[in-house]
């Protein structure tokens, strides 16, 4: 999963980026709307993390300019505690959920794992698949119960079939799902991190799709 956080105050920004990094995104990150405005159009993100008072173009004006464009991606907002006025005007800017700062960190995350889940039709926060599952609170995977570690880049590349079990991934989609927009994507193509992953899965369970992707689909013959 891939995130995008607009937020001017550099403290702010830099603790957002290291504990959605450390809970395992992707995480591209601007410091002025007008740039956040840009990313967000240009860029596929899963999430959006968005600072209402922001230099060169303001949040609301950010958000209202992308749902005019038809951009879908759930939108997180983060307005100040004594402005209720903001969060009213966020939300029918087309924000899908805030937090008022200051916030603890655990609150955000949680708000942002809910957000995930519904944009992809989940209800619950862990993830199954045949005997695998993805618990999307600690990252923590298991396959009938037993742990299996994984690199954050395995986490990633799972992490993103499970949200899209049963439909067909293509390697476009991945890359630009799992990395950041700085990250060197040649030197470590998604062809190498599914083979890893497959090795320590079971080896059924990701499906190459000839020609169009892959596919994380439970075995067809468990009924
Ligand atoms: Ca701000």
């Amino acid at each position: 999963m891939r995130l995008l956080v607009v937020e001017d105050d550099p403290d702010l920004n830099r603790q957002l980026v290291t504990a959605l990094s450390d809970a395992g995104y992707a995480v591209d990150t601007v410091f002025d709307g007008e740039e956040g405005h840009f990313m967000g159009d240009t860029e596929p993100y899963d999430a959006v993390v968005l600072d209402l008072g922001l230099p060169k173009m303001d949040g609301i004006s950010v958000l209202e300019q992308w749902r005019r464009d038809d951009k879908k991606m759930p939108v997180l907002i983060l307005t100040a505690r004594d402005r209720w006025s903001d969060k009213v005007a966020g939300m029918d800017a087309g924000a899908d959920d805030y937090v008022a700062k200051p916030f603890h960190m655990e609150e955000l995350l949680a708000r942002l794992r809910a957000l995930l889940r519904r944009s992809t039709g989940h209800a619950s926060s862990e993830l199954e698949c045949g005997p695998i599952r993805l618990d999307t609170r600690s990252s923590r995977v298991t396959c009938d119960g037993a742990h299996i570690k994984l690199t954050s880049h395995e986490y990633r590349l799972l992490a993103y079939l499970m949200h899209h079990k049963g439909r067909v991934v293509s390697r476009t989609e991945l890359v630009e799902h799992l990395y950041e927009q700085d990250f060197d994507r040649d030197s470590n193509t998604i062809e190498v991190f599914v083979g890893r992953l497959r090795k320590k899965l079971p080896s059924d369970l990701i499906k190459t799709v000839r020609g169009l992707g892959y596919c994380l689909a439970e075995a067809e013959n468990e009924t």
